[in-house]
């Protein structure tokens, strides 16, 4: 059934793919072909299907705060939420403005502040928070060839004036143990993965599946915490347009301005989908649209 669906769903985003710019603001990401589009769907069952380029690695960016954000749950849940929210913030990823009317502590884990928070936590408790979050991503995508593109990291750091700003700003405000520089190197980093559509779908099935992934002896979080991972997904997981994201695909999400979107569907499968053309808001304008497809189609929506 999958498969098929894929199928149409492809043929109907055709007019989609290469509208919307790709992110400029990293000036390595400018350079991605904008007519790109794959589409991988692992279910807990075991079974994977994929469309177009699903197996391309690409530069997953903020996709990686679901993994670093999984890292901090399972060895430091309580420090996490005495230093950050879990409220919408209903506002761009890199906004500075209302984190300064609420005192440093940002509204939730997936925008920048927070993962710059919720990074300074993993590194906390661990030597190497890079290698870390690369073992982690190669152990729940079963690929040990997944790598950094330091290329990536790199041409963000020597452009990334408003993180720094932000990051300073959180060090203000003392919600910042580490170094400024090493939290921004780390969280510039993880963003710089490069995976595939396949790649994603594996490592973020543990999401829907309580947890787990099958490959793997022991959970990677519990089953409380997958839950609530994946409530901040639908309400926090697109920034100010995971109101746009909840009315139209109507699951849990998580984008970063690479161009990929992973949705999981509780209880039954992952959905990832990435093109690089992005709305104002900095989500994959063609992948919005292949996953309400998808959910229309389906009826895998959580309403
Ligand atoms: N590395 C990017 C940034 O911090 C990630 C943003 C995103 O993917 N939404 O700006």
């Amino acid at each position: 059934m999958y498969q098929s669906i894929l199928n149409e769903i492809y043929d109907s985003v055709q007019p989609l793919i290469g509208q919307g710019p790709v992110a400029s603001y990293i000036p390595r990401l400018a350079s991605v072909p904008a007519d790109k589009f794959g589409m991988a769907v692992q279910t807990v069952e075991g079974s994977l299907y994929q469309i177009g380029d699903a197996e391309e690695a690409f530069s997953i960016q903020s996709i990686s705060k679901i993994f670093v954000f999984a890292l901090a749950l399972k060895h430091a849940e309580d420090e996490i939420w005495r230093r950050v929210g879990r409220e919408p913030s209903g506002r761009p990823f890199n906004s500075l403005v209302q984190l300064e009317y609420e005192n440093g502590v940002p509204r939730n884990p997936f925008i920048n502040s927070g993962a710059f928070v919720v990074t300074d936590i993993v590194m906390s408790f661990t030597r190497d928070a890079k290698r870390r979050l690369l073992e982690l991503v190669r152990m729940l995508a079963d690929n040990r060839e997944i790598q950094y593109d330091y290329e990536v990291a790199r041409s963000e750091a020597a452009h990334g004036h408003r993180n720094a700003a932000l990051a300073n700003f959180l060090k203000s405000y003392s919600n910042l143990r580490c170094e400024v520089e090493s939290v921004l190197d780390t969280y510039f980093t993880h963003c710089s993965l490069a995976m595939s559509c396949v790649d994603l779908a594996r490592a973020s099935l543990f999401l829907a599946n309580g947890g787990c992934v099958p490959w793997h002896d022991g959970a990677i979080i519990r089953p409380e915490q997958a839950k609530g991972v994946n409530a901040l997904l639908m309400t926090c997981g697109t920034y100010d347009e995971a109101g746009d994201f909840a009315y139209r695909v109507g699951l849990p999400g998580k984008s970063g301005v690479g161009g990929g979107i992973v949705a999981i569907v509780p209880g039954h499968a992952s959905v990832v989908v990435w093109s690089p053309g992005l709305t104002p808001g900095g989500n994959s304008l063609a992948g919005i649209r292949a996953l309400e497809l998808f959910t229309a189609l389906t009826g895998l929506s959580l309403f």
